[in-house]
């Protein structure tokens, strides 16, 4: 590993040397009159940097992952970042290796008119959610059930009618399950691996047929209440003041006013150190009939 880096470093300042000709040639130049004519160029200055700024590409590409964070290659061996790209700001994500710091954010009630905004954001921000759906909204649009599934976000079942659950008999129940998964299996070609009950409303008869029907209930530890308060501002703040490693979010992605909050809510989660990531990223393997609040 030393007498790698006393290589680079020694290729280093061979090219460093290289590139002195053309600075002292260009400090030699006579001064021209102002301003009638402009200085001339130097063509082969840029071209010196290039070459010397590929150089040190190439010994920095060279050395060993492992040292690609030491102090000794923090100066000119260290490429450069480049610049963000202009237009949509795009925020790199956080998650870590196992995911601990991951957070699951889910949108309810959906697709509606402006699903097709949210996936924008998250594809600029490479964030994922989990799309909790109704029957009727997948059978309209399977289109973007297709764009959700092909993008890495997570596809549920929010059932056929949005009835509560609890108060319905076990073959309603059981009814309601089959008509979401149905939609859904229709749209994307697999049964879906989650439900959320409506409202949460949730008892021994909704989780029997939740296991019956191979999927898990996902509920929630964060309710950002969007749907009352229509207000963007609003939404980035519940959703990120109460988030935590593990969460799960609450929103709908029916209301302009929550799709409008989706880019503050990636950017604040990730300014606390947390991941916006699907459900099936944050719980890989789902125990169907479950309840999870939380990971
Ligand atoms: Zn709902």
């Amino acid at each position: 590993m030393r007498r790698k880096s006393v290589l680079v470093r020694s290729l280093i300042a061979l090219a460093a040397a290289t590139a002195l000709p053309g600075t002292a040639a260009a400090a030699e130049l006579p001064a021209l009159p102002q301003p009638v004519i402009q200085q001339p160029k130097l063509p082969q200055l840029p071209d010196v940097q290039k070459d010397l700024k590929q150089l040190e590409q190439d010994a920095y590409d060279a050395l060993p992952k492992e040292l690609h964070n030491s102090p000794v290659f923090a100066g000119s061996s260290r490429p450069v970042e480049k610049p963000a790209e202009s237009g949509k700001q795009r925020s790199q994500s956080v998650a870590d290796a196992t995911c601990s710091n991951c957070v699951a954010i889910t949108y309810d009630d959906g697709p509606g008119e402006v699903t097709d905004q949210l996936l924008d954001t998250l594809k600029a921000k490479d964030a994922h959610a989990s799309f909790m759906v109704l029957a009727p909204s997948a059978s309209t649009h399977p289109e973007l059930l297709r764009r959700m599934k092909a993008e890495g976000h997570t596809v549920g079942n929010h059932t056929a009618s949005h009835r509560e659950l609890n108060k319905l008999s076990p073959s309603d129940v059981d009814g309601e399950i089959k008509a979401g998964a149905a939609a859904i299996k229709a749209a994307t070609g697999e049964n879906p691996r989650w439900m959320r009950p409506p409202y949460g409303a949730t008892n021994g008869t909704v989780e029997a047929a939740a296991k019956a029907n191979g999927q898990a209930q996902a509920l929630w530890s964060v309710d950002t209440v969007d749907w009352k308060d229509r207000n963007s501002e609003h939404v980035c703040e519940a959703a990120v003041s109460g988030a935590q490693p593990g969460s799960i979010v609450l929103m709908h992605d029916i209301h302009a006013t929550t799709v409008g909050a989706a880019d503050c809510v990636i950017d604040s989660l990730r300014a606390k150190g947390l991941e916006p990531v699907s459900l099936d990223r944050l719980i890989p393997n789902p125990q169907a009939g479950r309840q999870y609040l939380t990971r």
